[in-house]
């Protein structure tokens, strides 16, 4: 098998599924009980959590876990909706979100909040002078994904931040890192509030965490006894709480290395795949390399992605969360439709070979050339 869809999940890592086994098996109690078997089982909680905050230089009520970013995402932009709609009900957001932000934003405009999209540039930079018009008195919440999960266009968040502030300093901003962490560096101080899943860093699914800065306030989507956490009652998941932490610590390790690394595999693949009628690479000079985004014009993407899997090499279409044929992104940077309704996603990680990618480029090449004469006789 050639797994290359790594954004789209990761497999569990040796090392994380071991402290998984070990918390389970060792530390039954009950996070909140107050007997010897809750505080052994606290006494974890606590350095599991400290660990993640010393490598994120945050605080420790400032992490809230969930069950990965799909909720983190609801807590922000709800939880930030609920608590300052009395300052304002206007929220801005990037062209170039996961698809649970959209979902939430249409939910949020149905309890009278108004939602404006920021424009961006052929590049898929967001546009600072569009952004800077759209801040308004109202504005509570501006929302810009740090890697988009399509194209893999990285944002500048530090830069957003600043602009954001300079307008109105009251906006909170919330960042979707989910597709950043273990890909790039990501300083939690140029946002308020950041959003991210575990899965998708080699850790286990059903985890990630909400970072919030002490200085916003969120009203809680989960109400409910249990002390750890009052922003999402109830009893903590241990053993998803110290795999998520053995998860960061080994992807948060040497990202410089392993960015060479994928660079290099994700320049082999486009060198080779340029070279194809009918190929357009979606690659703007803000991708990360270990997200590929490509256009198969003449070939309809799922039957592409089947006909790879008949070979074990398994890819994706736009995104595993997208809804619909269209990739929102690839709209949102080229403007076109044909080139929007054709795109397969190759994810990389450090842990991808060239060997893997050999074969891959083998298979793709009869594949290709298959269905394209396929579509030539119709
Ligand atoms: N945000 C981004 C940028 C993502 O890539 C994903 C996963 N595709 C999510 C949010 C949702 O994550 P989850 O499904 O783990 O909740």
């Amino acid at each position: 098998m050639i797994y290359l869809d790594y954004s789209a999940t990761t497999p569990v890592s040796r090392e994380v599924l071991e402290s998984y086994e070990k918390a389970t098996r060792d530390y039954m109690g009950n996070v909140n009980s107050i007997h010897a078997l809750g505080v052994k089982s606290k006494v974890l909680y606590n350095s599991a959590t400290k660990q993640i905050c010393d490598l994120f230089d945050i605080k420790e009520d400032e992490l809230i876990y969930t069950s990965g970013a799909t909720e983190s995402n609801n807590m922000a932009l709800k939880g930030v909706a609920l608590a300052y709609q009395g300052r304002g009900k206007h929220i801005i957001v990037s062209k170039l979100e996961h698809p649970s932000i959209y979902k939430i934003c249409d939910f949020l405009e149905t309890q009278g909040f108004k939602i404006d999209y920021v424009e961006n540039d052929s590049e898929g930079l967001i546009d600072f002078d569009d952004l800077k018009k759209k801040i308004r008195k109202d504005t509570i919440l501006v929302s810009v994904c740090a890697v988009n999960s399509e194209v893999g266009v990285r944002q500048p968040l530090k830069t957003i931040r600043m602009l954001i502030k300079k307008e109105n300093p009251e906006t909170i901003f919330h960042s979707d890192i989910t597709q950043a962490v273990g890909k790039v560096a990501i300083n939690l101080h140029d946002v308020d509030l950041a959003s991210m899943s575990g899965h998708k860093i080699f850790g286990p699914k059903g985890i990630g965490f909400l970072y919030k800065s002490s200085k916003v306030r969120l009203i809680p989507l989960i109400h409910g006894s249990g002390k750890v956490n009052d922003l999402r009652a109830g009893t903590p998941p241990l053993p998803l709480v110290v795999s998520l932490s053995k998860a960061i610590r080994i992807a948060l390790k040497d990202l410089e290395k392993k960015e060479e690394k994928i660079t290099k595999l994700n320049e082999r693949i486009c060198d080779n795949l340029a070279k194809y009628d009918g190929v357009v690479i979606n690659k703007t000079k803000y991708s990360i390399p270990h997200i590929l985004n490509v256009s198969l014009v003449n070939i309809k993407p799922e039957t592409f992605i089947h006909a790879m899997e008949d070979e074990e090499i398994y890819l994706s279409t736009n995104t595993a969360c997208a809804s619909g044929d269209l990739s929102s992104s690839v709209m949102a940077i080229y403007n076109d439709k044909a080139r929007a309704t054709s795109t397969i996603r190759i994810s990389l990680s450090y842990v991808t070979t060239n060997e893997e990618i050999s074969k891959f480029l083998n298979i793709f090449k009869s594949k290709y050339q298959e269905l394209n004469t396929l579509v030539k006789l119709k």
